[in-house]
């Protein structure tokens, strides 16, 4: 899907905000959800979106949304570092499936980063898929943090 298009109520991010399919929650506020990627890039590679905008990319997006997920992911990449200690924290967020996007509701990335970590962000399907339990686990910690 290019830039342009519609949003789709039935995208993964809005069946999980909806109730319908399961996601390890981080932090959620009335604006806004945060959990961990299912597929992480890195350990501890969360996500954040809206609770209510339909805004498929940052193009689209209502300024007082971005506000808020920005908000939100400045506060749970806090909560990352005290839980797991990153050396460095990458914030990724791709517009359009040329840039790599393939769930058309806006998303922020926030990957932990290690010394010595393989640099720039692979993107979708670059990551393992993670074990329910474990990302559970990682997400007790982080959420301890908040
Ligand atoms: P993007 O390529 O920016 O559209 O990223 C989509 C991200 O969503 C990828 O990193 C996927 O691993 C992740 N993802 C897909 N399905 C789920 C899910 N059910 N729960 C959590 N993360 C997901």
């Amino acid at each position: 899907m290019s830039l342009d298009g519609t949003y789709d109520d039935a995208n993964i991010f809005a069946l999980i905000l909806q109730g319908k399919i399961p996601a390890t929650k981080i932090y959620e506020d009335e604006s806004t959800f945060s959990f961990l990627d299912i597929m992480p890039q890195t350990r501890g590679h969360a996500l954040v979106i809206s609770k209510w905008s339909k805004a498929r990319n940052l193009l689209e997006m209502e300024d007082e949304a971005l506000a808020q997920v920005m908000a939100t992911v400045k506060k749970v990449a806090t909560a990352i570092r005290k839980a797991i200690h990153p050396d460095g924290i990458q914030i990724a967020q791709l517009n359009g499936a040329p840039a790599g996007q393939t769930i058309f509701h806006l998303h922020v990335h926030i990957l932990p980063r290690w010394e010595g970590d393989a640099k720039g962000f692979a993107g979708h399907g670059h990551g393992v898929q993670a074990d329910r339990a474990q990302l559970e686990a990682l997400a007790n910690e982080i959420r301890a943090q908040l």
